[in-house]
């Protein structure tokens, strides 16, 4: 175990207030840890003193190395970027903030390295400290992923997971441009434990994540690991095809027995407002899907290197060339 190597990834977006209560308290809790470690800290293109923080951890310690992006690509990207470029033979990914606790690291990587595990992922049994609209919400959210989606996308999971190579490369292989890492790490498989943990607040700063912004990443979610809108809006189709089929009949029956006065024409617009309402509904879904075939053929970088320092590696492959 003393030649193995963890790299320990940490997404950082305007994290001044929490990198250096992050980087002691981990310290502290793997001051004793059997197995060299590597710090990867990947600036998603903070505005604030967040790169300078990490300029001066860096040059304190020679374990702590860096990705810096040109602008913010999202925590998505910079878990892909930390994975692309970790050095160590175990990786995990957790948030500067504290809210994933570095003091399961070791319980962790017992169970990779001893009990024979490819990946422990953990999940807050509890959202505590989080508005009861948002815990609602999220709940609604996973119950509906997991009945139309054949991925197992677990309630409460968080990003903190401790992986060997293997489980990293087969998420490497995964190169999609809309990352929706939740989906992704169910989707690859493999001998998968999970550790349970009481939510913990932010160290410090403030979350990332508006209500707006986490509807939009459900919206993917759901796109990216299902297909069952597109089905659901064809089902609509023929529903209502079926109705207005059974409508004609009635209609025609009507006429033909008690003549045809003219009436009935404010249920007529209500009959149109409702249905265009549908067929409007359905090409949304259509276009949710087409939006992201768009952005997939495209086949744009899913992120862009400013500057890096690394282990004497050469900066992975998709990133820009000038990074000295
Ligand atoms: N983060 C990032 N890029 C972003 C947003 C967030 O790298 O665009 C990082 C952030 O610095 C933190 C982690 O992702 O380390 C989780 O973010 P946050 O704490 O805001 O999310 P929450 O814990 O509230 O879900
Ligand atoms: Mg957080």
């Amino acid at each position: 175990m003393k030649n193995e190597k963890l790299t320990l990834i940490v997404p950082v977006y305007n994290e001044q207030k929490t990198l250096d209560l992050f980087y002691n308290e981990t310290e502290r809790i793997l001051k004793d840890i059997d197995i060299m470690i590597e710090y990867l800290f990947i600036d998603d293109g903070s505005k604030d003193n967040s790169l300078k923080i990490i300029h001066k951890l860096a040059d304190t310690d020679k374990r702590i190395h860096y990705i810096s992006f040109s602008r913010n690509f999202g925590k998505e990207a910079a878990i892909y970027a930390g994975l692309k470029n970790a050095a160590g033979d175990y990786i995990t990914i957790l948030d500067a903030d504290l809210q994933d606790p570095p003091s399961l690291i070791p319980k962790m990587l017992h169970s990779v390295i001893e009990e024979g595990y490819d990946c422990v992922g953990t999940r807050r049994v509890n959202r505590k400290g989080e508005p009861p609209i948002r815990s609602f919400f999220a709940r609604i959210f996973y119950k509906l992923i997991n009945k139309i989606s054949k991925t197992e996308i677990v309630d409460g999971a968080r990003d903190f997971q401790l992986i060997n190579k293997k489980v990293a490369n087969a998420i490497l292989s995964m190169s999609e441009y809309n990352r929706f890492s939740k989906g992704i790490f169910g989707w690859v498989g493999f001998r998968k434990k999970w550790i349970e943990y009481e939510n913990i607040e932010r160290a410090a700063g403030e979350t990332k994540w508006s209500f707006w912004k986490l509807f939009l990443y459900a919206v993917d979610g759901i796109v990216a690991f299902s297909t069952m809108p597109l089905v659901l809006s064809s089902f609509l189709g023929i529903l209502f095809c079926m109705i207005a089929f059974i409508m004609i009949l009635l209609i025609i029956t009507k006429t033909l027995i008690f003549g045809d006065p003219t009436s009935g024409w404010p249920s007529l617009v209500c009959i149109i407002m409702f249905v265009s309402g549908v067929q409007l509904f359905c090409i949304g879904i259509l276009g949710q899907y087409l939006s992201k075939t768009y952005l997939e053929t495209k086949k744009r970088p899913i992120y862009l290197v400013e500057e890096a320092k690394l282990e004497d590696k050469e900066l992975s492959k998709d990133v820009e060339k000038d990074v000295k």
